[in-house]
């Protein structure tokens, strides 16, 4: 629920701070942080531009110990902005496409972790990305230091102090067993919503009794159109839909910010004022949301 002191805002990137160093404070660790925010378009090497770009496969780093999906551009992504693989003890899945989960590049930082540091790595997700990866880590031999984990609807997972997150049905119909995540960090309550379709009544129904401080969600399409029969993801009008009923029913404060990723390749600096007319935070590479006390 709400705690009132606190305040959600974004605050403009700079690579540098986000270095490993920084990690290991509480100021440091009162963020989050978007490591990629492209939907699955072709892959490219990761290099993004110096400006705010939508460069690489969606990816959120959830401080202190903790990212969501691994995609083959992960470790690439992770170097860029400073994340110390040292510290990811935790990796949590949304749904098995290919642009979120890829096993070889998991199991090789799950190997360098331990080779490294001596530290396991966790993995958290549901059944298909989990029957997968628990198939490639006894073909791996890899049991020893990566630990799998399979989650469903409902299960909450302790990740650090002040930091979990609470297993909830995903709208992503087009891919097999997908879920989202409710993250309670430091007080807050942020929902995880990629990718996502337009929503069902059982995403509605999970988070009664919540109040979410911030949504992030996928608009894949932003002004295109989207046939809902065919597609799994949103556009500009589907998510603003989906934010007004979260309001509606009372699940999101009023003032609740909406970040939109899992964006088609895009200008950012054309797009974002668009995105904002609408109410909505256009995310890039490197965006932190700050959860400031
Ligand atoms: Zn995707
Ligand atoms: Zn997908």
């Amino acid at each position: 629920m709400l705690v009132a002191s606190c305040a959600l805002g974004d605050e403009p990137t700079d690579r540098q701070t986000g270095s490993a160093a920084d990690a290991s404070g509480p100021i440091a660790s009162s963020f989050l942080q978007f490591l990629g925010t492209k939907a699955g378009t072709e892959y490219v090497e990761y290099a993004p531009g110096e400006s705010k770009c939508i460069f690489g496969y969606s990816m959120l780093y959830v401080p202190p110990n903790t990212v969501i999906d691994f995609a083959q551009d992960a470790r690439d992504k992770m170097r860029h902005w400073g994340v110390s693989e040292e510290r990811i003890d935790n990796v949590l899945f949304t749904h098995s496409h290919f642009d979120h989960f890829d096993a070889p590049t998991i199991l090789s930082f799950a190997r360098d972790r331990w080779e490294q540091f001596n530290r396991q790595t966790h993995a958290y997700a549901s059944q298909t990305v989990f029957a997968a990866l628990q198939e490639a880590v006894e073909e791996a031999g890899a049991a020893e230091f990566l630990k799998v984990t399979k989650v469903s609807v409902g299960d909450r997972i302790a990740l650090a102090d002040g930091v979990a997150a609470t297993v909830l049905p995903s709208s992503h119909w087009t891919a097999p067993t997908p879920v989202h995540f409710l993250l309670e960090f430091h007080g807050k309550e942020i929902l995880y919503a990629v990718d996502a379709a337009a929503p069902k009544e059982e995403g509605f129904a999970a988070l009664a009794g919540h109040c979410i401080d911030a949504l992030i969600t996928d608009c894949t399409y932003l002004d295109g159109e989207v046939d809902p029969t065919k597609s799994g993801h949103m556009n500009y009008t589907m998510v603003c839909e989906f934010m007004a009923e979260i309001k509606k029913r009372g699940l999101a404060e009023a003032s609740a910010p909406c970040y939109i990723t899992h964006l088609i390749s895009v200008d950012y600096a054309q797009a974002a004022p668009v995105a904002r007319d609408l109410g909505l935070r256009m995310a890039y590479d490197g965006l932190r949301i700050t959860v400031a006390p």
